[in-house]
């Protein structure tokens, strides 16, 4: 029995819809998986609906950008209460900040004689979480660019003209955000840019968990972050990260998680880690 716990759609800069994910997720016999969406969890009804037809058990979650001390990191959220109405003033916020950025990044464009109109990204993205991807993938079709890696090299990267920082809130916020809509907070890909450094205080902060098992984690990296997770008592997660055709291949079934860990995240849940015990009594503490 096997999950994979970090997947995108066409909800954010994934290319599949919910129910090409959930037909992905048959066809390689996952038994349960989690919707990761960037700054949204608008995909999660028809997501479960589909994992539902498919007799696949959903998890609803997303992946909220956030930083700490400078560095931009990635926060998962897992079991989240997706209508808790703080959580979804924050994605409003986190949406109304990637599309305005993509306006900036089109006009950054213009300004060096590139082609391309907003309304190429944004029919395109046909969502509220719009992000580079879909950028990259206009210059594609206005043939500006031959490819995704292409586009980012020479425009999107950080320090190339394209290039526009995003909508943050800190670890720290994003942490009580998710125990406050009732999950679980998880790092996502430690291994990955720069995150490995912001380590140290993610765990002093609370964390939940570390996702372990990302598709660019090598065997010794996982092992590595599991080592730290059972140290610190931290749930351990992985998942592909696929975001469907974006990069040829789908990443979809590199990952497969044992379902355990599923198990052990509700486990955590019920026993109500300490992190979230506290956030709870500052919430009930707040409406009072
Ligand atoms: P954004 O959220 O708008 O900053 O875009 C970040 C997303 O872009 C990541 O989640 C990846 O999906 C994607 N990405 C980053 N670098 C590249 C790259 N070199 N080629 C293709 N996709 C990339
Ligand atoms: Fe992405
Ligand atoms: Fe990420
Ligand atoms: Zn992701």
């Amino acid at each position: 029995m096997f999950t994979d716990l970090h997947l995108h759609t066409t909800f954010s800069d994934g290319t599949y819809s919910p129910e090409q994910l959930a037909a992905e997720a048959k066809r390689f016999s996952f038994v349960a998986i989690a919707l990761t969406d960037h700054d949204t969890v608008e995909g999660c009804t028809r997501m479960k609906s589909a994992c539902e037809a498919g007799s696949i058990e959903f998890i609803p979650a997303t992946e909220l950008t956030c930083e700490v001390a400078g560095v931009e990191l990635h926060m998962l959220g897992y079991f989240l209460d997706v209508e808790h109405p703080r959580l979804l003033k924050q994605m409003t916020r986190f949406q109304t900040g990637r599309q305005d950025r993509i306006r900036e990044i089109v006009a950054r464009l213009r300004k060096l004689q590139v082609p391309l109109e907003e309304e190429d990204v944004f029919a395109l993205a046909n969502c509220k979480s719009p992000g580079r991807p879909h950028v990259a993938r206009a210059l594609i079709q206005r043939k500006i660019c031959a490819s995704l890696d292409e586009a980012f090299e020479r425009f999107l990267k950080k320090n190339r003209p394209g290039w526009v920082p995003k909508e943050k809130i800190t670890a720290e916020e994003a942490l009580a955000l998710i125990h406050e809509a009732g999950g679980l907070a998880v790092v996502a890909h430690p291994g990955l840019a720069r995150t490995e450094e912001a380590l140290p205080a993610l765990i002093e902060a609370g964390i939940d968990g570390i996702e372990c098992f990302h598709t660019k984690h090598s065997p010794s990296a996982s092992e590595y972050y599991v080592g730290l997770a059972e140290q610190h008592n931290l749930a351990v997660t992985g998942g592909s990260d696929c975001h469907g055709m974006n990069k040829g291949k789908p990443l979809i079934g590199s990952i497969k998680l044992p379902y355990q860990y599923v198990r052990q995240l509700k486990e955590r849940l019920r026993s109500g880690h300490p992190a979230r015990a506290q956030a709870k009594a500052a919430s009930v503490t707040t409406q009072i």
